[in-house]
């Protein structure tokens, strides 16, 4: 497959063999009107195998989600058939409602008005604490 069948759209490249999924489950594309294509282990020179995801649509994307699961993606925006535009991500600094904390002692738990935030506390290690508790994330499963 390739980009030139869609006009208009994002296509997210990139992606690390298997976290395909995940990244569509989090930014609820399964939940879209569009065509959305999920391709999986695509040969890949740089990474032996990766993910594709091809949305048939101008979209907003959750930069914050997409770092999180996979700082390393390639956002491409199409135009026209044309690629306009070419989006590294990196991992954000702060995640708010992107994951939820899961200490049931955390105040998120009993407010829940409160948004779920999380700090990168360790950029290397990919660690995130909850702002409230500081109780570990899960990390990317
Ligand atoms: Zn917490």
């Amino acid at each position: 497959m390739n980009i030139d069948s869609i006009k208009n759209g994002i296509v997210i490249d990139h992606i690390t063999a298997g976290k395909g999924m995940e990244l569509y489950r989090l930014l609820s594309l399964g939940d879209l009107d569009c065509t959305v294509a999920l391709i999986k282990n695509v040969g890949s020179k740089k990474m032996g195998k990766k993910d594709i995801i091809k949305i048939d649509a101008d979209i907003d994307l959750s930069m914050d989600i997409l770092g999180y699961v996979d700082p390393n993606v390639t956002v491409n925006v199409i135009r026209e058939g044309k690629n306009v535009e070419k989006r590294r991500i990196g991992l954000p600094e702060r995640l708010t409602d992107v994951i939820k904390c899961k200490n049931p002692r955390c105040i998120t738990t009993t407010e829940q008005e409160l948004s779920h935030v999380f700090v990168l506390t360790d950029k290397k290690a990919h660690v995130y604490r909850c702002l409230y508790c500081e109780a570990k994330a899960d990390g990317n499963e």
